[in-house]
């Protein structure tokens, strides 16, 4: 999952064209990045450092194409439930600063084999060296049907699950699942988090998630989710497909505007 955005203008509708993608992040722990979300965020990366891996192929991924698409992925390559302690226990030592501690980085985290071991690590490493720090991570929410994701999501103070889409053929078309990662489980899953928030990645072109059909369908299923907060934003980075366009804040606003008020829910636009 993607974090950490930098918006290039308020002005700006389009990516410039000779804008990079962003490269896939070369070590575990990351940052502190000033989330516009999240305040200063320590990132945890427990995805392989070449390659994303990833249950999703979403249109507008700051990564770029998914390497490898599934939602059970090799064991190889991932860095141990220990190389992840040690890095993040040297990380909070030095980033004292740090209001949260964030699984994201290059693709999916909880696709880690360990990730529910990974969440006990975090947490006590959190209770020793920054007990005044939330425990975060930005997931697509595919492997919430695994009952330890659940339950191991559960035990963190801020899971975010992405909602792009109200309905099955948007999903399908915006996030480009592997097979197994379906918009009914996705639902369900989250569903079952009491902290769950939602993040949303919301644009404009051919394909488009903000008006119509899409937008209430969003709306309707955020009435059925009651997160305890919708995190709506658009495409900030350069994206693999150049059809995608940038929502301007004024029309974030209105969606928010619009979605916190059908649905009863708190939404907040960051752009
Ligand atoms: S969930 Fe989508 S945006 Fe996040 S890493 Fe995977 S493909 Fe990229």
């Amino acid at each position: 999952m993607v974090d950490g955005k930098i918006f290039i203008g308020s002005s700006q509708s389009e990516w410039l064209p000779h804008m990079k993608l962003l490269e896939l992040k070369k070590t575990i722990v990351y940052g502190p990045v000033n989330s516009r979300r999240l305040g200063k965020s320590l990132g945890i990366n427990v995805i392989p450092f070449g390659k994303k891996v990833c249950s999703f192929d979403c249109v507008y991924c700051q990564y770029g194409r998914t390497a490898v698409l599934t939602l059970r992925p090799d064991a190889q390559g991932f860095p141990t439930v220990e190389e992840v302690g040690e890095a993040l226990r040297q990380g909070m030592k030095e980033h004292q600063e740090s209001v949260y501690v964030t699984f994201s980085g290059n693709g999916e985290p909880t696709l880690h084999p360990d990730f529910a071991e990974l969440v006990d690590v975090v947490i006590e490493s959190r209770d020793e060296l920054l007990p005044n720090a939330q425990t975060a991570a930005l997931s697509n929410g595919t492997a919430l049907q695994f009952p330890d994701i659940l339950e191991a999501m559960k035990k963190l103070d801020v899971p975010i699950i992405k909602l792009d889409a109200g309905n099955y053929d948007l999903f399908e078309r915006i996030n480009q699942p592997c097979e197994g990662a379906s918009f009914e489980k996705l639902i369900e899953g989250s569903k079952a988090l009491a902290k769950l928030r939602t993040q949303s990645v919301l644009f404009d072109g051919p394909l488009q998630n903000h008006i119509g059909q899409p937008l209430d369908d969003w709306i309707s299923i955020l009435s059925d989710l009651k997160p305890l907060e919708a995190q709506i934003y658009s495409t900030q980075r350069p994206v693999p497909d150049m059809n995608i366009k940038v929502i301007p804040p004024e029309r974030l606003e209105e969606i928010a505007e619009e979605a916190g008020r059908k649905a009863g829910v708190e939404v907040n636009a960051y752009f």
